[in-house]
Parts: C-alpha cells; structure tokens; sequence
C-alpha cells in the first residue's frame, strides 16, 4: 500500500515512534528515522525493518527543537531517498510538575521539543509537499491537551498547540493534496509512562472503559490509516486512541 513512498518519523528509534516504523515499513513505505542520536539502538531496527520488509531504512541524527537540523535532515533525506510522501511528527517528552513549582527551563523542553518541534519539521517539508501537490502529515497530540491534566501544563499546553497546528496546516496545504491530521493518545504503554508512579499508572487504568493501558501498535495502526491514500479525504481532525479514557 506504501510501496515506493518515504516516511520521515521523529523520534523513531522507540515506544511509538519505532511502532509507526514498524507498520509503515510493513506496508511497503522506505523509512527515514529522524533520532537525537544514531547508536545501537537504531542500527537494530534499520536491520530489522530492512531484514523483515526489505524496505530502505536510514538514521538521521535530528533534534526536532532545532530548526536549522529540521531543515538539512528533510534536505539529505530528499536526497537520500529521491522522494518524502510522508512525516509523522512523532518526537515528545514531558517534564511533569505542578505550575507553582514548574521550572521555566522545564517549560520551555516541552514547548520546544513537543510543539516547536513539529512546527518546525512542519515547516521543512511544506515546501516538497506543496511542489509535489501530495503528502502526508500525522502529529502526535495527547488526550492530556484535551483534558489538561493536573502536573503537566507545559505537555497539555504543547499538545493543544499541535492541535491548532494541526488544523492552521490542513488549510494552508488542502489545496495542494496535502492532509495533516492529529493522534491523541490516551495512556500507552511506553518508556514514557513508565516514568509515571505506580499509584497514578493505577489510577489511569481504572479510568479506561477499554480496561487495559494502549500498544504502541494501537497507535501505529491508526498512523498507517493516516498515511494511506485511504485517508485522502481526511484532514484537520484530531482522533484519539485512548481506549475511551476521554470520552465525555
Ligand atoms: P518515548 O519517551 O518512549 O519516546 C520518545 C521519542 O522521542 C524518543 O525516541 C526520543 O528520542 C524522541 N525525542 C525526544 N526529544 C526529541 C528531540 N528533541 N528530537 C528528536 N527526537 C526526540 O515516548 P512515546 O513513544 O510514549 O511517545 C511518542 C509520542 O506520543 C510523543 O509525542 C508523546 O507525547 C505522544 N504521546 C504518548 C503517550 C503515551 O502514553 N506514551 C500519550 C499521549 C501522547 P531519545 O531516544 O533520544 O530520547
């Protein structure tokens, strides 16, 4: 269904990232893995993705945050892969504290990681997606932007910002057959929520009508719905995957 399409994914080497590689590659998409740091962890799943679904797969050392490396990263992939149908702005972390005691610091990782971030890498592709007149993008959100949970003003904040991002880059490309759409996980089992204390972790999952924490593959597979030209009818939209966690 991808065959002969690329995916640059941010933050691809693990969790969610390396799932949404996993499934586009699966599918036939060449995979550009846009990582803080190229090491061990993803010359393994180059030579996973390569071995099971003879895919090209290649490792671009990026840190979203960083416009200039946004820009040369989409340039040397262009160049690399000869074609870029599709961005998945995966990349995000949190700094959880309460707004009296947040750290400005703090504050600004996330915003500059999270929604900065996916501005910029936006930003790099517009360009070859606009000339192209096809392409896709998927920004990661989170039901925490639509909640606003307790502890994470700077990652609420972030995530309803790539909402609106979201939406702003849906208009600006429709005409030229470019769709931007939002995920907003719920609670997924990742590095990410390990980091969260048992007692919280609990709490979540009783809140789940689903009953049980998110795969990273659940994610995946509404991504590679988001890539595919089965979709291309669909732009602007925020879909959780959130085992019902926010339905209201
Ligand atoms: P992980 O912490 O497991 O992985 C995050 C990935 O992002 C890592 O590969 C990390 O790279 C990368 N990354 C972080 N900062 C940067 C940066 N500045 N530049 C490039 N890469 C960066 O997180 P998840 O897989 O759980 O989350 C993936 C996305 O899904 C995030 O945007 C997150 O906010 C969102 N999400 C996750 C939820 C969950 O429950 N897990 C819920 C809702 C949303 P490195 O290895 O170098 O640290």
């Amino acid at each position: 269904m991808l065959n002969g399409k690329t995916a640059v994914v941010t933050g691809g080497a693990r969790g969610i990232g390396a799932a949404v590689c996993r499934k586009l590659a699966s599918l036939g998409a060449d995979i550009a893995i846009a990582a803080r740091k190229c090491d061990e962890r993803t010359a393994a799943l180059e030579q996973e993705l390569t071995e099971q679904y003879g895919v090209r797969v290649k490792t671009y050392p990026c840190d979203v945050s960083d416009a200039e490396q946004c820009k040369v990263t989409v340039k040397q992939v262009l160049a690399d892969f000869g074609n870029l149908t599709i961005l998945v702005n995966n990349a995000g972390i949190t700094r959880d504290a309460l707004i009296l005691g947040m750290k400005e610091s703090d504050f600004d990782a996330v915003i500059n990681t999270n929604l900065k971030g996916t501005f910029n890498m936006t930003q790099a592709c517009y360009r070859p997606f606009m000339k192209q007149k096809y392409g896709k993008i998927i920004n990661l959100s989170s039901v925490s932007g639509q909640l606003g949970t307790a502890g994470q003003a700077n990652y609420a904040a972030s995530k309803a910002g790539v909402v609106a991002l979201t939406k702003v880059t849906a208009r600006e490309l429709a005409s030229r057959g470019v769709t931007c759409n939002a995920i907003a996980p719920g609670f997924i089992a990742t590095d990410m929520t390990d980091a969260i204390s048992e007692e919280a972790t609990a709490d979540y999952l009783k809140s789940i009508p689903l009953g049980r924490a998110g795969t990273p593959e659940d994610v995946a597979n509404l991504a590679a719905f988001l890539a595919s030209p089965e979709s291309d009818y669909v732009t602007g939209t925020v879909i959780r995957v959130d085992g019902g966690l926010a339905i209201s």
